[in-house]
This record gives C-alpha cells, sequence and structure tokens, in this order.
C-alpha cells in the first residue's frame, strides 16, 4: 500500500476534526448554551429550567465538553509541528558566500571607468622579470582573451563579450587587456618572466611573429552575445605556448599558461569566477588545484543565485586544449560576469580587480614555484 502522504493526512484529519467540532458545537448548544439563551430571554422560568438541565448532566461530560476544542487544538498542531517532508528531496543549503557589503560599492552616479588598453610594451620574448624573487625560474605565458589584429572597430575584430551599461557598450578585451599588463606587473617585481600571445597599445592588438594569422572577422553582435574569435586565432594563440616549450624548456624550471577572460551570461543570478581545464590526458592539474582552490579560499567561485559555487570546470577550449597547447599546466580563467553587480564592481575597480588578479593567478603561481623548487 502506498503511504500517505503529510497533507492526505493533514487533510484527513482535518475533515475529521470539522465533523466532530460540528457535533460537539450542536452538543454545546443543546447541552449549554441554550439554558444559558433561556435564561436571558425567559427570565427565572427557562433559568430554573436551566438548572434542571445542568443538574441532569454528569461531571466528565461537562469537562470533556469544556476540553475538546483545546484537544484538538493541541492534536492539529502537534500533527503540524511533526509532519514528514513534503519532498523526498531534500535541497541541501549551499554554504553562505562572503559577499562585498553593498555600501563599498561606489553611487549610482559614479562615472565608468572608461576601459581603455594599457599600452603593453613591444614584446620581446620573453619579457624579462623586473626583480629577482620567488617567482626566479617561471615563465608565464599571458593569454589575454580575445582582440584582432585586423582592427574593424574600435575595440578590434574580436571584442569578447559585449555588455551594456547606461547606454554604453563595453567589451571583454578591453578587460582582459588589461588584466594580463596587471598580472604581468605583479609577477615581473617577483622574479617571473612574460610571454604575451597578444597585446595592444591601444586595443589593436599586435602580434608575435609566431601568431602571425590574421583573426577572420566577425560581424558585431547584440549586447551580451559573445563573438567568438575563431579558430585561427585561437590555435595560434596556443602554438605561442608550444613554442615557449620548445624553445625555453631547459631555460625555465616552470612555465606557465594562463588565459584570461570576462564571461557574459545569457541569464541574471550568474555571480564569480571560476577556472577552466583541459580534462584531458597530459594535464599537470597542480595548478588548476591550486588556483581553484584560491577561487574558493576568496569567495569569488562561480555561483548561480547564490548557490551551488564551482571554482572549476573541465572545458576544452581550443586555447588550453592539448592538440594545440603543447604546456603541461594551462588553464583558462572567467574572471566574472559583467551583468553581474558585485563582479562588475570588482573588474572596474583597479584595486578590487589586482586584489582578485593576486588572489587566484599570482599567488596560486608562487605556491607552485615553491612546490616544484621541492622536487
Ligand atoms: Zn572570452
Amino acid at each position: 500500500m502506498r503511504k500517505l502522504s503529510a497533507i492526505e493526512i493533514i487533510l484527513a484529519v482535518v475533515s475529521f476534526l470539522i465533523w466532530v467540532v460540528i457535533g460537539l458545537a450542536v452538543g454545546i448548544w443543546y447541552l449549554l448554551l441554550s439554558p444559558f439563551v433561556g435564561i436571558l430571554s425567559a427570565g427565572k422560568y427557562f433559568y430554573l429550567k436551566a438548572r434542571r438541565v445542568i443538574e441532569k448532566m454528569d461531571v466528565p461530560a461537562v469537562i470533556g465538553v469544556v476540553l475538546a476544542p483545546f484537544l484538538i487544538a493541541f492534536i492539529v498542531l502537534y500533527l503540524i509541528q511533526h509532519r514528514p517532508p513534503m519532498v523526498r528531496h531534500r535541497i541541501v543549503k549551499p554554504p553562505v558566500l562572503a559577499k562585498v557589503p553593498a555600501k563599498t560599492f561606489p553611487p549610482v552616479t559614479a562615472t565608468i571607468e572608461t576601459p581603455v588598453i594599457p599600452d603593453l610594451p613591444q614584446p620581446k620574448m620573453p619579457l624579462l622579470a623586473a626583480k629577482s624573487g620567488d617567482l626566479d625560474g617561471v615563465l608565464l605565458v599571458l593569454d589575454p582573451g580575445h582582440g584582432g589584429k585586423a582592427a574593424r572597430t574600435e575595440f578590434g575584430v574580436d571584442t569578447g563579450c559585449v555588455w551594456q551599461s547606461r547606454g554604453q557598450d563595453f567589451f571583454e578585451a578591453a578587460y582582459t587587456y588589461r588584466e594580463a599588463k596587471e598580472v604581468a606587473d605583479l609577477v615581473r617585481a617577483r622574479g617571473c618572466d612574460i610571454i604575451y600571445t597578444a597585446w595592444s597599445p591601444s586595443m589593436e592588438v599586435e602580434t608575435p611573429a609566431s601568431l602571425s594569422m590574421p583573426l577572420p572577422q566577425n560581424p558585431r553582435l547584440p549586447s551580451g552575445a559573445s563573438l567568438g574569435n575563431g579558430s585561427a586565432g585561437l590555435s595560434a594563440r596556443a602554438a605561442v605556448a608550444t613554442n615557449a616549450l620548445a624553445t625555453y624548456g631547459k631555460k625555465y624550471r616552470l612555465i606557465v599558461f594562463v588565459s584570461l577572460h570576462i564571461d557574459a551570461m545569457a541569464s541574471d543570478g550568474w555571480q564569480g569566477i571560476h577556472v577552466t581545464y583541459d580534462g584531458h590526458a597530459g594535464v599537470e592539474p597542480r595548478y588548476t588545484e591550486l588556483v581553484a582552490q584560491a577561487i574558493s579560499d576568496g569567495h569569488y567561485a562561480r555561483t548561480y543565485n547564490g548557490a551551488n559555487p564551482v571554482a572549476a570546470s573541465a572545458e576544452r577550449y581550443m586555447v588550453i586544449n592539448g592538440a594545440y597547447n603543447g604546456l603541461r599546466q594551462r588553464v583558462l580563467l572567467e574572471t566574472g560576469i559583467p551583468g553581474n553587480d558585485t563582479d562588475s564592481w570588482r573588474l572596474r575597480n583597479p584595486e578590487s580587480r589586482r586584489k582578485m588578479l593576486q588572489a587566484v593567478v599570482v599567488e596560486p603561481l608562487v605556491k607552485l614555484a615553491l612546490e616544484k623548487e621541492g622536487k
């Protein structure tokens, strides 16, 4: 036999109780109330009659009638309190994520930082560290997402994702090049050398010799839509990493590839950062693990409506696909959702952006360099 659901039990009990209450009400009327109504309306004769009626009643019956409503109320409350769960699969509440307090956001009227790409230096191959430090002997291949050589718009032929804010279009590439420059500054101050897969003096992306293929032209899509930048450009970026390994593999004790992106999502509710890795064979997962841990520790993990944080996921994007990219330590980072207030603020605020890049790119790299030293 099928088990009755809680709602069915409650409905059965309630309908039974309604029947009991109606029965009791009729009983109360005839046994108690009608004599009192009689008292009010017909004076002493009815009063005496009522007394006779009451005298005829036995005490337990009176107590029962008086206590019955309280007993019924108690049973109903007990059933409500102890009802079984309505759904078979309880939804496990995700941990509450720390959020940037609202008061730290700039006022609504604040001018949005204009996405101007910093002038990056002409890339030597590699761009040498500015200082010696705990990243000595490490080479970082930095891939700022998107941008195209054959610039068709102000922001290049491949703008990456586009989103709108207060009537202005903003382009993913405008931020990824800035982020790449900031990561480079941070790690070069600690001994790390850099190779850019692409860079831009003013968003018109120049290409190193190894990235000579022009990126295919893409039509501009409506705001919020992502513009892929074509397989030729992407495989050329991955080839920079493979070339770096072939050319400098002996010179450096560690070579890591990081591709930087910003993610436009079709639906609201998305927030946060996640690291993407090639889940196939030939990948050394340690940098991915360290980055994912840093994302979780910093409460940056990708969530949907604040729930189910995910710091890492396997996606075989071309720039980190082992068929094109020969480096063993290679990740692609989606550093935020521009449509989300918290992320948007973090991406635009230079201090919080640098803090985020320090936490999720630089510190994991330092940890990895230390671990490799021990071997
Ligand atoms: Zn992208």
